[in-house]
């Protein structure tokens, strides 16, 4: 069974398309959104999802978020006695994910579209392809968010070829795409953004206004970069967390912390937040218009402005887009949510359901790709470090184009092929994917030559086969990805491993969340009411004791309500 994943920075999703349609499966807490958090318990155990971020206040060096981030690169994190690379977090995400899916749907799913963002590169491709292969899923194919966002908004149904301007403010990350479909074929035609800004950003500002109105003297005389000031910031930024939410709904909300053993409070007004956030509303103006310069189409002649990113739900930045493209953006579905629902639209079209039978999806490919080059210019000097292009960025794919090169010698024994990434004309500005050796025939060097064949598919993998004229030598590229890069017989190794580690149950997942909310909840509150929840959760550790099931969930019912009163609703 195929289904379409998200697997987003701060909450991943799971979809099948079903009946015609597609649709998001629900987690073992009932929830469609799962936080990309795992966390390594007291007795070892690893947990995912809530769990993991509800752990993440107590344990925080047990616990990781946001690895997609780092995900292809050499980053190791320490977990208890594991280290971890992004791409062994992220295949806890998915295997959870997966697990639910078979609870839910009573069938095996052994493969899945997981989308990507349009801007990954070779090495984070390859690394979410590798993630997925230790969840044990096979990847049909990679598809870039903004495409996912507009089949969910059904871009292929459309009567007229209308763009579609995907419009994501993420947790960290701010990306506008345009998406078009053509004959059929729907294609991502530009791609700009900010990486640096998103929710994260909003929560900082949130937290100066909190501090400055709770702590006006800087009596609190904390020296910057201390842990003690680490320990606030986090404490702050949870706040601002909710804060934030609370006022994507009200007018005016209470920011309530407790430090140093005191509890501070203080308003914080819908009006005061968005006076604040200007100068980050106006960061989001540029990837708009360049964008749409890109892709050479009007704000006019958009089809839909569609919001996708949690972040979008602030009315802050709804009523900027509204603003910048004189009309109201789309909203009809969830905007954490039509990532995934597009992936099912993807997944079904792959499966040929009859509903979809008649769209073909394409994307282009984010980036140039090219090999190391040298010239030799009129005084005989030799320039070298170009960089020559092979496919250019926006070339729809699956593409394969070649080129032929002459060694810069003379009876030149070898050449080394060296593939890079990116628009500079200078190798040394562009990134590095991997190089490859190829012996030369004799000769002179206008006689000899040597082609360079590069092959993207539509998961956005490259190939490269180098081969002399004759075709005696041919040689096939093993991009080096450094120490992250695993051959299969070291990927099943690391499968291995990875299977032995002791995956706390899933049928437990309700427990274990609310639990690590009880405890995060007893460290935020003083008094009566630490007192209060104290209780709660020894009352509730004693009825899982019991194992007797029936009386856990009432229980959890219970404390959930006490929970739910005091700091309100849990949210994701
Ligand atoms: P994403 O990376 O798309 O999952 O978006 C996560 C971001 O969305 C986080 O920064 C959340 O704070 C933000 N977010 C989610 N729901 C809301 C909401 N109701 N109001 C404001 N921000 C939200």
């Amino acid at each position: 069974m195929l289904v379409g994943i998200d697997l987003g920075t701060t909450n991943s999703a799971i979809a099948v398309w079903q009946d015609g349609q597609a649709k998001l499966i629900p987690n073992a807490l009932g929830d469609v959104l799962t936080p990309s958090a795992v966390s390594v318990m007291d007795n070892g155990e690893i947990v995912t999802g809530m769990a993991a971020r509800e752990r993440q206040a107590n344990h925080p060096k047990l616990t990781a978020t946001a690895f997609k981030r780092y995900i292809g690169t050499d980053k190791r994190v320490q977990l208890g006695d594991w280290q971890f690379s992004a791409e062994d977090l992220s295949s806890f995400v998915l295997k959870s994910l997966k697990a639910d899916a078979e609870a839910f749907l009573s069938e095996t799913i052994d493969s899945a579209i997981i989308t990507v963002p349009a801007y990954f590169n070779d090495k984070q491709r390859k690394a979410t392809v590798r993630a997925a292969s230790l969840a044990g899923l096979k990847v049909e194919r990679l598809i870039n968010e903004p495409t996912a966002a507009a089949l969910a908004h059904g871009i292929h149904e459309l009567e007229e070829e209308e763009p579609f301007l995907i419009f994501d403010l993420g947790g960290g990350t701010f990306d506008v795409s345009l998406v078009e479909i053509f004959e059929g074929i729907i294609e991502v035609r530009a791609s700009a953004g900010d990486n640096r800004l998103g929710g994260e950003d909003f929560n900082d500002i949130l937290v100066q206004l909190a501090r400055t109105q709770i702590d006006p003297w800087g009596k609190w005389n904390i020296e910057e970069g201390s842990e003690e000031s680490a320990a606030l910031y986090e404490i702050l930024r949870a706040t601002a967390e909710r804060v934030r939410r609370d006022l994507s709904k009200t007018d005016s909300t209470e920011f309530r912390i407790v430090w140093q053993g005191e509890s501070h409070s203080t308003q914080i007004s819908a009006a005061s937040f968005e006076r604040e956030s200007q100068p980050l509303i106006k960061r989001l103006r540029d990837p708009v218009l360049q964008s749409l310069r890109d892709s050479d189409v009007r704000g006019e002649d958009l089809g839909k402005v569609i919001l996708v990113g949690g972040a979008t739900r602030m009315p802050v930045v709804r009523k900027a887009v509204t603003k910048m493209f004189g009309r109201f953006p789309e909203t009809a579905l969830d905007p954490d949510e039509a990532i995934a629902l597009g992936a099912a639209v993807q997944a079904g079209l792959k499966m040929r359901d009859a509903a979809l039978d008649e769209v073909r999806l394409t994307d282009v490919c984010p980036f140039t790709l090219g090999i190391e080059s040298a010239e030799e210019r009129g005084n005989k000097q030799i320039v070298s470090g170009l960089f020559s292009p092979i496919i250019d960025r926006n070339t729809v794919i699956p593409v394969s184009r070649e080129h032929v090169f002459s060694p810069m010698y003379d009876n030149q024994r070898s050449v080394d092929v060296r593939v890079y990434q990116g628009e500079s004309r200078m190798v040394a500005n562009n990134v590095f994917l991997g190089d490859v050796k190829l012996p030369l025939p004799k000769g002179k060097k206008h006689e000899v030559y040597f082609s360079v064949r590069f092959t993207y598919d539509v998961s956005g993998l490259l190939e490269v086969d180098v081969k002399d004229q004759d075709g005696q030598e041919t040689r096939q590229l093993v991009i080096q990805d450094g120490a992250d890069e695993l051959s299969p017989k070291d990927l099943e190794k690391r499968r291995l491993e990875l299977a032995k580690l002791k995956i706390h149950p899933r049928d437990e997942d309700a427990n274990a969340s609310l639990m690590a909310r009880a405890e995060r909840c007893y460290q935020g509150y003083l008094g009566p009411q630490r007192d209060y929840i104290g209780h709660l959760i020894s009352g509730f550790a004693g009825l899982l004791d019991t194992q007797d099931t029936r009386k856990i969930a009432e229980g959890r019912k219970e404390l959930e309500k006490a929970l739910d009163e005091l700091e309100g609703d849990r949210f994701l």
